[in-house]
């Protein structure tokens, strides 16, 4: 039988304390002491201060399984076979110890031998940063890689803001022609965003400081930063086609089958609803059992977002009544062995995510009798049309969302003048962009949250899975 996620996590550890590494404790998704990160986002948020040098580490060698929040990707979640907004990264580090060369033999003999993962080495190719002759000659001669299977990648150096930034080398299974065969396909190699290739390991070498004046300087020591997120390494380990497909899921999507009565994997419409609902119910969970609470701001705002996002897509799948509270537990259960906090605070985390639930639905009814005048004053003048500049206006002063309005429009008999709508959107997008370019280009977690905020594509009512806000 195939590894348990369970026994893939600790593997992990296992591999990296033998080669000497001092195995980290994960640390909480709440930034202790970096003001710049909303949310610890990797393994490495969590080294910052070894990384810079204010403090020694004991052993210059270390691991971890951290809890990891990602916004950035929420367009993708439940619709890629392999994104979350919550995830755990595995990572080793090295702090001015050993450098490429054993990070590169060590990944490749973690993935590949039989005692540890045990993967077909025919499967695993790298791309490499262009200019990066060392990784690559690596790769070639000591892991003895064919020519094709090492791809130069410009976009291999890894740089988010100031800091330690330096060449990076992933590593990527093919999972075979049944994930695409076309050779035509200008996404289909490694580093494509064809998900034939999948990334599992992402191996930093931070060799440079990005300066606050945009240069770059040597690092006086050279360190290593990985980072494999759990998940997809145990969708391949256990042989499935998505992540939500593991033992990491499978009981959250079972439990929102039992509370909704409707089956997984009969509908994709409804199955990225399962999905995505399976996802946000993780990261709410994890980031309130660490201390966030929803609000209006920073944190809390995203947080209160992200459940509101999840209780919209359960609405595609009939749940008209709090129903996220219910998934908490079983969240707690799959995670417990090596997180026991959300099993911990279940009581709390269930009650704070239910009182929220259902101020979302006093909201939304508020938005209903709103948008019963505008349907009522339309109908009033003859108007066959809703005009964008009140789906807009719910949307943007009352927080309703517009694949909500549309539907309600439509059930009413109306339509949407949708051009317009996309106007006021785009000129809210506008706006938005204008606010980012003050505050630099520096790629923080703040201008990926801006981002979400105001990529929405709104594109009709006949299409109800469009609306990628988070609300
Ligand atoms: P992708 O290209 O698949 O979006 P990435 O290149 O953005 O991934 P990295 O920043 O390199 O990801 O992160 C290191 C590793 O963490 C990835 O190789 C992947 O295994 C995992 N990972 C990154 N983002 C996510 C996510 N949103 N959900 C799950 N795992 C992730
Ligand atoms: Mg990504
Ligand atoms: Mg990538
Ligand atoms: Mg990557």
């Amino acid at each position: 039988p195939a590894l348990t996620s369970t026994e893939v996590r600790r593997r992990f550890l296992d591999f990296f304390e033998e080669k000497g590494h001092t195995i980290e404790p994960s640390a909480s998704l709440v930034p202790h002491e970096d003001p710049t990160l909303l949310w610890i986002n990797s393994g490495v948020a969590t080294m910052k201060k070894y990384f810079d040098g204010r403090v020694i580490p004991e052993n210059p060698r270390l691991a971890n399984a951290q809890k990891s929040i990602r916004t950035n990707d929420i367009e993708n979640v439940g619709r890629t076979t392999r994104h979350h907004t919550f995830f755990e990264m595995l990572g080793n580090f090295s702090i001015g110890d050993y450098f490429k060369k054993e990070a590169i033999e060590w990944a490749w003999e973690f993935l590949t031998s039989e005692r540890w993962i045990g993967f077909d080495a025919d499967r695993l190719s790298v791309t490499v940063h262009p200019e990066d002759d060392e990784a690559y000659q690596y790769w070639r001669e000591i892991i003895g890689l064919p020519e094709e299977r090492v791809i130069r990648l410009e976009e291999n150096f890894w740089d988010i803001g100031q800091g330690p930034s330096g060449p990076n080398t992933e590593i990527f299974y093919d999972r075979g022609d049944a994930w695409g065969d076309d050779p035509r396909d200008p996404e289909l190699y490694p580093g494509g965003e064809n998900e034939r290739y999948l990334e599992v390991w992402n191996l930093v070498f931070s060799q440079f400081n990005h300066n606050a004046d945009d240069t770059y300087t040597p690092l006086p020591k050279k360190n290593i930063d990985t980072g494999m997120g759990l998940e997809r390494l145990v969708t391949l380990v256990q042989d499935v086609p998505t992540n939500f497909d593991t033992d990491l899921f499978r009981p959250i999507i079972r439990k929102v089958e039992e509370v909704s009565g409707r089956t997984y994997g009969e509908n994709e419409e409804q199955d990225i609803a399962f999905r995505l609902i399976a996802d946000h119910v993780r990261t709410v969970s994890f980031s309130i059992g660490d201390g966030a609470l929803p609000s209006n701001e920073g944190r809390g705002y995203i947080l209160r977002r992200l459940l509101r996002r999840a209780v919209r897509y359960a609405g595609w799948l009939g749940q008209e009544e709090p129903f996220m509270h219910r998934l908490v537990g079983v969240v707690g259960e799959i995670m417990e062995d090596y997180y026991p906090e959300v099993r911990e605070k279940q009581s709390f985390i269930e009650r704070v995510v239910k009182t929220e639930e259902e101020r979302f639905h006093e909201t939304l009814n508020d938005g209903l009798k709103m948008l019963k005048q505008v349907t009522e004053r339309a109908r009033s003048k003859g108007e066959t049309v809703i005009s964008g500049k009140d789906v807009f206006r719910l949307y943007d002063t009352y927080g309703f969302p517009p694949d909500l309005t549309a539907e309600y429009v439509v059930d009413e008999g109306f339509a949407v003048d949708n051009e317009e709508f996309e106007v006021e959107m785009e000129a809210q997008r506008s706006r938005a962009r204008a606010a980012r370019k003050d505050s630099g280009s520096m790629q923080t977690q703040e201008a990926l949250l801006t981002d979400i905020e105001t990529t929405s594509t709104f594109v009709g009512y006949e299409h109800f899975d469009v609306e990628t806000n988070v609300q």
